[in-house]
């Protein structure tokens, strides 16, 4: 869950704070431990991969400063040189617990509050902490936070919308694939009862839960999805979902209807998630520091902060723009275009911008001239743009390359052409995709989450400009997305 936002994140928090060294921890909540998720150090040559777990409850002044501050929930300095794991670091050693905080679903609800982390923050320029730093470290690892639990969260919205939708056959199956709890639903979709202990294989129809349990089990984000037909011939879909403690959780939903809109809702909420985390992060250390006083050297970072805000808003518009268009071509109609004249090269910049962090752990190499004017739907092009990046991120490893082409054709069109290294797409799959709306082929669904839906769009908004999508791909070399478009739009 390794993510180059908090490692920005924790650079920003040191130069804020001006501290030598700053680490970001989790906290397992199996297993107590920290676990080094960021790190910066000028000087004493400490990385993440270095860097070990900690145990809470090990001893040493550092673990009892953690334990201490996590639970008194507040921040705890160390005014003497301490180790972390097996590296000294210089005082003073300000830790502070990150704490996520939520605020009641339900008005009868308490808020939720649970600490996930601990900031650790060492050799302060100057020699103390003050009021201020504590502060800014709270309100900076409140940002962390969110951060955190995006992961975690995701595993709880997924037991939690499992739970939420009626009817529903919810079961809980051991390592070792025996059923340790069903529900009634349960037992009716499967049509064994009862199913308490019971192996899966020798209940299982067709193999199916055999194939969604090992699916969950090879996946790297512990999820599996599929359609399940039942022995009296009803269709489900059924989802496992692997905890902590390698158990799988299956659930059977009914209609397939509500569990694609249950889907979208899910992925509309993650993908809102990330941009808004940024801004309200921003925005409330802009406020910690302007309370502070502003320090003429703070100038900079504010105007940074400020404009990443402005950056994740605008992608926030067209996330929502997109999700709406998306239930458009669901509900079965036809996409609108609002057709302006603009530079492509100018909105390649803009999703360029907006994806940021997204696309840092890969190399781009961007062919394409300064200007290409078109007349098109700006912001459904730069959605273009966006699906293909985001799969050519997600579907190819770290450290590979990611080439987009911009160029014209001797037909009056525009290509918009990405190219990525990664897992590539059988041939047989290349036809289904962006046509059938939820496929994914095989290959994908081991790497990583998603509805399939992205492509499906992408190709409406090509078609509804008049143009065409291309499909190359290798198997283990990569693929090239590319989106034909002409360059002017006849008037109707
Ligand atoms: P998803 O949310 O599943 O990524 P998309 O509609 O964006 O949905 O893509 C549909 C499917 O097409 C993906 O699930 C994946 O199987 C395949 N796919 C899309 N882009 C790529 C790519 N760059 N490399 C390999 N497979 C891809």
């Amino acid at each position: 869950m390794r993510s180059i936002i908090l490692d920005r994140f924790v650079q920003k928090v040191a130069q804020i704070i001006q501290t030598e060294g700053a680490a970001c921890f989790s906290l397992g909540v199996a297993d107590n431990r920290l676990h080094p998720q960021a790190v910066i150090s000028r000087r004493d040559g400490i990385t993440r991969d270095s860097l070990g777990h900690v145990d809470v409850d090990s001893g040493g002044a550092f673990s009892a400063a953690v334990s201490t501050a996590l639970s008194q929930r507040g921040p705890v300095v160390i005014d003497e040189a301490t180790r972390i794991d097996d590296f000294k670091v210089n005082p003073p050693v300000l830790v502070m617990p990150i704490i996520w905080e939520r605020e009641p679903l339900e008005s009868e609800e308490e808020p939720v509050q649970r600490a996930v982390g601990v900031l650790a923050l060492w050799e302060k320029r100057g020699g103390r902490y003050d009021e201020d730093d504590y502060k800014l470290a709270e309100t900076l690892s409140g940002q962390a936070a969110a951060l955190l639990v995006e992961e975690q969260l995701d595993e709880f919205d997924d037991i939690q919308a499992a739970f939420s939708t009626v009817p529903v056959g919810l079961m809980l199956v051991a390592p070792d694939n025996s059923v340790l709890v069903a529900n009634a639903a349960a037992m009716l979709v499967t049509g064994v009862d009862p199913l308490q202990g019971r192996r899966i294989e020798n209940i299982d129809y067709g193999n199916q839960l055999t194939d969604l349990l090992k699916q969950a089990r090879d996946s790297n984000d512990g999820n599996s999805a599929l359609a399940y037909v039942s022995r009296d011939n009803e269709s489900y879909s059924a989802s496992a979902q692997l905890t902590q403690e390698k158990q799988a959780i299956v659930a059977f939903t009914q209609s397939p209807f509500s569990t694609a809109a249950e889907e979208l809702t899910g992925q509309v909420a993650h993908e809102l998630r990330t941009p808004l985390t940024v801004i309200q992060g921003n925005l409330q250390t802009i406020e910690v520091m302007i309370e502070g006083g502003i320090h003429p050297e703070d100038q900079d970072i504010i105007q940074e902060f400020i404009s990443t805000a402005l950056i994740q808003s605008s992608r926030m518009f067209r996330l929502i723009a997109e999700t709406l268009n998306i239930s458009r071509i669901h509900a079965g109609k036809e996409l609108e275009l609002e057709v302006e004249h603009f530079n492509l090269i100018d909105a390649l910049n803009q999703i360029l911008e907006e994806l940021g962090d997204y696309l840092l752990s890969h190399e781009l190499d961007i062919q394409a001239p300064d200007e290409i004017m078109i007349d098109g739907d700006r912001a459904k092009i730069i959605s273009i743009f966006d699906n293909y990046l985001k799969n050519a991120a997600k579907y190819s490893d770290t450290g590979t390359t990611i080439t987009i082409r911009l160029y014209e054709t001797d037909d009056d069109m525009v290509a918009i052409e990405v190219t990525d290294q990664g897992i590539g797409i059988p041939l047989d799959s290349i036809e289904k995709i962006g046509k059938e709306a939820g496929f994914r082929t095989d290959l994908s669904k081991k790497q990583a989450g998603g509805i399939g839906l992205g492509m499906v769009y992408t190709r409406r908004v090509t078609e509804a400009h008049g143009g065409r999508m291309e499909i190359e791909s290798t198997v283990g070399e990569g693929s090239t997305f590319r989106s034909l478009i002409p360059k002017h739009q006849s008037d109707e």
